[in-house]
């Protein structure tokens, strides 16, 4: 399939990027990495009449340690969040995630800036994203805001990205030492979009009980954004006792709400409670100990 006619400019600023937006109204689309904007072009699921080419605007490519964490420029790809010695060191879930990132090719054209704006339910950088509380920082006509992830995504494939607004840059926050962290994901095939993704994170006491747990999904709820879970909380104070954690996959799974789209709820459901305990558990012996030493 080929797609329908376009015209095309490539920038160089972030400026020249926001005034073309604005100059070519709202058929006109940023293109990044192109590899879910090209899908849809060419099979006429979205027809721009304008691209703006944002590839040649070289400063939006960096990976920066911060007084809290790390910032990423939108236009890094996310080959370099997965080789990068910084992530590593700062945020290493994000390398657990990414690498769950479809193929090496797509991975070695695909940003970080296109897969939140593209926002596809169960995408890997929202489910951390979210999970992390990380804020996203827009640019537009009205100049930069910052929008903290759980504000970012509202629904299948939409964002609150306003009018002829771009994404700069992801602010993460840093793990520390004394937290395991996992990511899994449910997918027919590795390097397909998930069906479930989930991303964790847990720090114990010294007497082994829950001292901070966070969980969040990806393609359980049906409004089409990345969900953090909230009876994690139940754990804390708690020892991850096979029952503790039993009786939390339980209240997860009465807590979403899944994509009605998704093919069998039930199985699903019950395969990513199943995913979130067993790692959960892993978490407080293997990873935890990992980070700890
Ligand atoms: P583009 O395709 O260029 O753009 C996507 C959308 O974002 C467009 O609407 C564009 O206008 C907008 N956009 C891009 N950059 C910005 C910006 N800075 N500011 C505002 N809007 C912007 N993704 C996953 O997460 N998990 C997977 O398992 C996965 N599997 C895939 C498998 C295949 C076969 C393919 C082809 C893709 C897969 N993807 C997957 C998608 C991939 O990660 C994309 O790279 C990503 O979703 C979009 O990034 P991009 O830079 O290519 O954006």
């Amino acid at each position: 399939m080929k797609p329908a006619p376009f015209e095309y400019l490539a920038v160089n600023s972030v400026s020249e990027a926001v005034t073309a937006l604005q100059r070519y109204g709202p058929n006109s689309r940023i293109i990044a990495g192109g590899q879910s904007l090209m899908q849809e072009m060419n099979l006429r699921q979205t027809r721009p009449a304008f691209l703006v080419d944002i590839n040649g605007i070289k400063e939006l490519d960096y990976i920066r340690e911060t007084a809290n964490g790390l910032a990423i420029g939108a236009l890094t790809r996310h080959r370099t969040v997965e080789r990068s010695e910084l992530v590593q060191k700062i945020c290493p879930l994000l390398q657990e995630a990414v690498k769950h990132i479809a193929h090496f090719q797509i991975r070695n054209r695909g940003t970080i800036g296109g897969s939140l704006s593209h926002n596809a339910p169960g995408a890997e950088y929202g489910v951390v994203t979210r999970l992390l509380d990380a804020e996203i920082v827009a640019v537009g006509p009205d100049g930069e805001r910052i929008i903290p992830a759980e504000k970012f995504f509202i629904g299948h494939f939409k964002t609150d990205l306003k009018p002829a607004e771009m994404v700069t840059e992801v602010r993460f926050p840093a793990l520390s030492k004394e937290t395991g962290y996992a990511f899994l994901e449910v997918t027919r095939r590795h390097g397909h979009i998930p069906i479930v993704s989930t991303a964790a994170t847990l720090r114990l006491n010294p007497d082994d009980t829950v001292k901070e747990a966070h969980i969040a999904l990806g393609n359980v709820s049906s409004k089409g954004v990345p969900y953090k879970v909230k009876a994690v909380s139940r754990l804390y104070g708690q020892k991850l006792t096979q029952d503790v954690l039993a009786d939390l996959a339980k209240a997860i799974e009465a807590e979403v709400d899944p994509d009605p789209h998704a093919d069998s709820e039930a199985v699903f459901v019950k395969q990513f409670s199943g995913i979130t305990s067993r790692r959960v558990s892993e978490l407080s012996s293997a990873t935890y100990r990992k980070q700890v030493s």
